[in-house]
């Protein structure tokens, strides 16, 4: 096996949502394969920043509310324009409303399916666009175990995950023989912020630990690896695939 086939040496990576949890792990593990990173999106990316310069490698920081119609065209325009391409695509960025499905409201719906969504295709459309006169590129989309089940009190963001899926697999068909490879990866239950008020709750806590066969949440690093291989030329016979990540939840 060639020793550089998960390096991303020379590469460049887009990661939206790159300020803390999942987005902040899976851009730290590319930055530690070799990538520099472009951090997008609305919170303060700092800390992130420090992590990747670090290892010596660049970071740029692009603010961008993609629950804006325009912000996923402008975002794409000035990452080009900064770091000149984007070889690697994480769209990463979301968010959860809770509430019992009778009582849901529409803005809540909208609001999550606006940037669990909406923005994902527009991302992927712009960088595609960008990819597809490079004649290569690799976008990974981030689902969920929501992809698949039905979960509870979150119906938007059960939609808008199951169609993260549906859309992974559409691009992927129309792109892989042009040289981009579209997969996810579906994150069991992780340690963020996204998920505090599960953990917070004890009896909730208590039962998704119990039906986790690793016995634990997940981390932000045990997603460096899968993002890793997905990013590099490793995978590229790899298409419209999506990757559980968690602790075998699926399996129990
Ligand atoms: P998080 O809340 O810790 O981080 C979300 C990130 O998205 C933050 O950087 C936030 O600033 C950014 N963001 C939110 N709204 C935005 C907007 N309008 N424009 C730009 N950026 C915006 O969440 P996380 O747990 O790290 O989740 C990251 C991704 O992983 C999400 O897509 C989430 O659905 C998915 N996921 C998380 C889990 C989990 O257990 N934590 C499980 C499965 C999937």
């Amino acid at each position: 096996m060639k020793n550089d086939l998960y390096s991303l040496k020379g590469k460049v990576a887009l990661v939206t949502g790159a300020s803390r949890g999942l987005g902040q792990g899976m851009a730290v593990g590319l930055a530690e394969a070799g990538a520099d990173v472009i951090g997008a999106g609305i919170s303060d990316m700092s800390e992130t920043q420090s992590k990747i310069e670090a290892l010596g490698r660049k970071f740029y920081e692009l603010k961008a509310d993609l629950s804006e119609p325009d912000a996923a065209k402008h975002l794409v325009l000035k990452a080009v324009e900064e770091a000149g391409k984007i070889d690697i695509l994480v769209n990463n960025a979301g968010i959860i409303r809770r509430s019992d499905a009778e009582k849901f409201s529409d803005e809540d719906w909208h609001a999550v399916i606006n940037v669990n969504l909406h923005s994902v295709f527009q991302l992927c459309r712009e960088v595609g666009n960008h990819m597809l006169e490079n004649g290569s590129g690799k976008i990974i989309n981030i689902a969920s175990m929501l992809s698949f089940q039905g979960g509870l009190r979150v119906p938007a963001y059960t939609a808008s995950k199951h169609a993260v899926a549906g859309l992974t697999k559409s691009l992927a068909n129309e792109w892989v023989s042009k040289g981009i490879n579209v997969n996810a990866i579906a994150p069991g239950y992780m340690e963020t912020d996204n998920t505090e008020a599960l953990r917070a709750n004890e009896e909730r806590n208590a039962f998704i630990t119990s039906r986790i066969p690793k016995g634990e949440w997940g981390k932000p690093d045990d997603l460096k690896g899968p993002v890793v291989f997905l990013a590099s030329e490793a995978s590229s016979y790899v298409n419209g695939h999506v990757l559980c990540v968690d602790g075998g939840w699926m399996s129990s």
